[in-house]
């Protein structure tokens, strides 16, 4: 056997272009970045949020392209509202306008669920006899509400699966340099969060404020070790540096959403 592990692998199909990591035959976890899409000017051109201000059509031929590229005709996404709502996926027939949350799971083949961000880190959930596929948009509300362990405890319990056994992945998201934030978040993590001094850094602004860097992955990355989870590889990229890439909420309000996507691969035919 291989010492060597796989890492995330960056790909393009008919000029779409994504990150994929597949540590197993069975599993795929993929993070599209911002290009080959239709969109124009602020929401150039993969954007896949019909939430943010773009036209629906070219959200739609979006949707047409990855769905396309990626070989996944059924790519479930829910309405996101920074809650820690945890929705078990059943059936792709779902009809996901009415779903409202900021995670889900699901052990159906085939099918994407689909998490779209712009700075908030997505946190890839798996079980690692693939029994089960999850996926939590962790911003800094969805962190201070310990989302990820949320999703992690419900796959464990529905699906019998030790926690030990669940793997987890983080995606892109912003970094601390560039994720300043005041004391109203850092108090929102006082209670719930005892370790949560770790995760933010003082910072003097230029008006003598102190802010605080806050490392979301860091701090999600500890509540998953704290439970048992093991890490495989992640996706350490910033999200509002890596301007060509990907999509910031910081660094324009006016702006698309990047695709994150965990799936379960059908089995080959016979
Ligand atoms: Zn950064």
């Amino acid at each position: 056997m291989s010492a060597v592990l796989p890492d995330w692998e960056f790909k393009s199909q008919d000029g779409i272009e994504r990150y994929e990591y597949s540590p197993d035959p069975r599993l795929r976890m993929i993070f599209l970045t911002r290009r080959g899409g239709v969109s124009r000017g602020d929401y150039e051109s993969l954007n896949l949020s019909f939430d943010v201000g773009d036209k629906t059509y070219h959200v739609e031929e979006n949707y047409t392209r990855v769905r396309q590229a990626l070989q996944l005709p059924a790519i479930l996404t829910v309405k996101q509202t920074h809650s820690d709502t945890v929705l078990p996926i059943a059936y792709e027939r779902t009809p996901p306008e009415l779903l409202e949350g900021d995670a889900c799971f699901t052990d159906c083949t085939g099918l994407g669920l689909g998490l779209k961000v712009a700075d908030c880190l997505p946190v890839y959930i798996y079980a690692s006899d693939m029994r089960c596929v999850g996926i939590a948009h962790c911003g800094w509300r969805g962190t201070a509400a310990r989302l990820a362990e949320k999703t992690a405890r419900l796959m464990s319990r529905r699906f019998s699966v030790p926690l030990p056994d669940l793997r987890f992945s983080l995606g892109p998201c912003i970094c601390p340099n560039c994720y300043l934030v005041g004391d109203d978040v850092r108090d929102r993590f006082d209670d719930d969060f005892p370790a949560a001094h770790k995760f933010f850094s003082p910072v003097t602004t230029a008006k003598g404020n102190t802010r605080y860097g806050l490392d979301i992955r860091a701090a999600n990355r500890w509540l998953l070790r704290e439970m048992g989870l093991v890490e495989v590889r992640s996706l350490g990229l910033c999200t509002r540096e890596t301007t060509s890439l990907f999509y910031s909420v910081r660094r324009g309000k006016t702006t698309g959403r990047n695709l994150a996507v965990i799936a379960l691969r059908s089995a080959p035919p016979a």
